[in-house]
């Protein structure tokens, strides 16, 4: 029989242990069999997953509903500063409060909730090492759980072995931050109504093995898992799932013709029926079906409907548009799988167009910088979305 070696510490894997492949803290559904042990299990979310996951949780305390499978209803602490009488001063919050800030509680010897603080910043923290062995983390995993073999992704992977016991798991793959290059993207990230969804894209070109990671439709990165990747075929798999759990109480009904019969059948996916009651158990059951793991070329194609229309009536539907278009989309507003956030369109000197590799030529652009002032720009403007959304989701 077929013997599944842990991808860590080699073993073989004796007890099947469910891994994480975007962290549960996170709101995250996908879980793997085919990754690791048990014991490498509890090290990664130990020292990677809970370092990572923490580093999100002024987001997590805002967003209502999240999706967790071991559904612990507990706010998550963080940090971050506030002022009291012209002093700035580091404090915890909770779910959007101040509860403790030691240094304020020493020298007014009171309970720091009696004190008019202001807050002034959430700690946010994306450019250090446990963001980007968390990034990594998700991306190794989805690779492997599509069934890259692990020796393709040996070089990013660093295990510390004290004899034959695991010292320190840690990610080391390049990483390059997204943002949109051409005017389909650019519509559809900042244009189109937010919808809270974290987005796995694992493709390869030519000899480069590169995973996409959108979390909350706000944190995007590409992950580069290998730079002499062969494989016989273009490798192209998906995955996005919404954030929040569905809202799973029963509409009010109401009926007043045949057509709003049709309505109800139509959006709930279900068979028409005159049966008022058996109408009702038939959305009732379909609600129940409702997974929040969905097909990405529906949500993106959805997102997409609408935009030459949006040019046309904005008066800006320009040759690079209907380029971009062309290359994202077929006749029908359907999504071109295999292209999404693989390549892009780029114009070179004298006006000709071509099609490159994305991250390649995001990576070109910020020319190892840091910082760039178009990402920073981006990221800000994806920040503000998404705290713009949980406010009007409360
Ligand atoms: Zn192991």
């Amino acid at each position: 029989m077929y013997e599944k070696r842990c991808v860590y510490c080699g073993k073989v894997i004796t007890k099947l242990s469910k891994e994480h492949v975007i962290q549960n803290a996170l709101g995250g559904k996908y879980e793997s069999e085919d990754i690791c042990c048990g014991e490498c299990n509890n090290y990664v979310s130990k020292y990677i997953d809970k370092n990572f996951t923490e580093i999100f949780n002024p987001i997590i305390a805002e967003i209502k509903n999240l999706y967790k499978t071991n559904n612990k209803k507990s706010n998550p602490i963080y940090t971050g500063n506030i002022e009291y009488k012209g002093k700035i001063y580091k404090a915890k919050f909770k779910a959007g409060r101040v509860v403790s800030c030691s240094e304020l509680s020493k020298k007014y010897k009171c309970d720091i909730k009696k004190l008019n603080v202001s807050i002034l910043s959430k700690n946010f923290e994306l450019e250090n090492e446990a963001f980007k062995n968390g990034l990594c983390k998700i991306a190794f995993n989805f690779a492997i759980d599509k069934g890259i073999s692990s020796d393709n992704l040996k070089k990013g992977l660093n295990i510390d072995k004290e004899g034959e016991k695991i010292k320190k798991i840690s990610f080391n793959y390049p990483v390059v931050p997204f943002m949109p290059l051409n005017e389909v993207d650019n519509y559809i990230e900042l244009k189109t109504s937010m919808i809270l969804y974290h987005n796995l894209i694992l493709f390869s070109y030519s000899n480069i093995l590169c995973c996409y990671i959108d979390l909350f439709n706000t944190f995007q990165y590409y992950v580069i898992l290998s730079q002499d990747f062969y494989s016989k075929k273009d490798i192209y798999e998906s995955y996005i799932q919404f954030v929040q759990n569905r809202d799973r109480k029963m509409p009010e009904i109401s009926i007043s013709s045949r057509s709003d019969i049709l309505i109800y059948a139509d959006q709930y996916n279900i068979e028409p029926t005159m049966d008022l009651d058996e109408l009702k158990k038939r959305i009732k059951i379909s609600i129940e079906k409702e997974s929040i793991v969905k097909n990405m070329v529906d949500i993106i194609s959805e997102k997409i409907q609408g935009y030459a229309n949006y040019c046309i009536d904005n008066r800006v539907l320009s040759a690079d548009k209907i380029e971009s278009i062309q290359m994202y989309f077929d006749e029908d507003d359907r999504l071109i799988e295999d292209n999404f956030r693989k390549f892009t369109i780029y114009k070179d000197d004298k006006g000709n167009t071509k099609t490159v590799f994305y991250p390649e030529q995001i990576a070109r652009i910020i020319d190892g910088k840091k910082t760039n002032e178009k990402i920073t720009k981006y990221c800000h403007q994806k920040m503000y979305r998404l705290e713009n959304f949980n406010k009007e989701n409360i």
